[in-house]
């Protein structure tokens, strides 16, 4: 069995593939530790599947999964963490935005007696100020009102020991945020420092509605804040009903006219009904991802797996 198991998911990262590799070859055998790569290609459409099949060819230690259709970025780690056999699992994305050297500095920790090494992002290159400024504001919100702590500026570039991963393995929630997760299961847990480069090639994989996908799913999985947020909001409109009575009764008796007239209606049922429909459609977040967690379907369908094993590791 190898010692460490390094996970990649791919979808369409033709053009990174090859390079990752080598990188990841030379980085991984100075180590001088037994190591296998598990690439999982994740529904790509752009030839990536071929270059995974050709290297799996000439190197016993390239290990291919293969989706049946695209499954997502955390669905793809998922299927990886299943493969992996290693003592340890490093996951590292696919374009060389983490540098592979970075791995030996969390094997260094893992040594140490750390079981979740992540590398935190002290700084990123050539990523737009609109990436910059979403990613930021969505780490520091998830920290507020989630109930785990999970660390700021810290993506699923990790290293995870055995024990952690048999965990998490267990964990078959399907709106999945590893990073949570594996700050969930607890043990020893530090951070690395690591300067995130640019992308190697290609387009990012993650538009602004996969973003906000996996915040939500990081939202919904981790705090009820968006619920309760409801009741709060409910307390908030009731108490004002409440004090308006009396002012808009002394202010009658006094002759007023300022709360007579359909704008102050208007307004009213307006404002009472946004609220309703965001609380309804809060609810509806929720319901939906416990219905589909009831359905029980695979997290993720193969179509190819490494050699000597079965399929039916979902
Ligand atoms: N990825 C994936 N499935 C997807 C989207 C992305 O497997 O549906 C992979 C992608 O190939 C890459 C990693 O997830 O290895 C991170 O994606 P990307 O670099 O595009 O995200 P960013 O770094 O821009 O946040
Ligand atoms: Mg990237």
């Amino acid at each position: 069995m190898p010692e460490i198991s390094v996970v990649v998911p791919v979808f369409n990262e033709a053009c990174c593939l090859d390079a990752l590799y080598h990188r990841l070859c030379a980085v991984m055998d100075s180590s001088h530790l037994d190591w296998e790569l598990i690439l999982v290609d994740d529904g790509s459409g752009d030839g990536s599947t071929d270059i995974i099949r050709g290297l799996a060819e000439q190197d016993s230690r390239v290990r291919p999964v293969i989706f049946a259709r695209n499954f997502g970025h955390q669905i793809a780690v998922t299927a990886g963490l299943d493969y992996s056999r290693g003592q340890a699992v490093v996951i590292i994305d696919a374009d060389l935005q983490d540098p592979p050297e970075v791995i030996l500095e969390l094997i260094a920790k893992w040594r140490e007696g750390y079981q979740v090494v992540y590398a935190v992002r002290k700084e990123r290159e050539g990523e737009s100020w609109f990436k910059l400024a979403t990613a930021s504001l969505f780490y520091r919100l998830i920290y507020r009102i989630t109930d785990v702590k999970i660390p700021l500026d810290t993506g699923d570039f990790r290293l995870m020991d055995r024990q952690v991963v048999q965990v998490l393995n267990t964990m078959r929630e399907r709106h999945r945020f590893l990073r949570g997760m594996s700050a969930w299961v607890g043990f020893r847990q530090i951070g690395v420092p690591y300067k995130r480069a640019a992308r190697f090639g290609g387009e990012t994989k993650y538009p602004f509605r996969k973003m906000l996908r996996l915040a939500l799913n990081a939202i919904t999985g981790f705090s009820y804040f968006p619920l309760q947020l409801a009741t709060y909001l409910g307390f908030l409109a009731a108490g004002v009903s409440i004090l308006a009575i009396p002012v808009v009764v002394i202010g009658r008796l006094a002759g007023s006219k300022a709360f007579f007239g359909q704008a102050t209606t208007l307004i009213a049922v307006l404002f009472l009904g946004g609220v309703q429909l965001i609380s309804l459609g809060i609810v509806g977040e929720y319901l939906g991802r416990v219905y589909d967690e009831v359905k029980g379907r695979p997290l993720y369908v193969v179509s190819e797996v490494p050699k000597q094993e079965d399929a039916d590791q979902t």
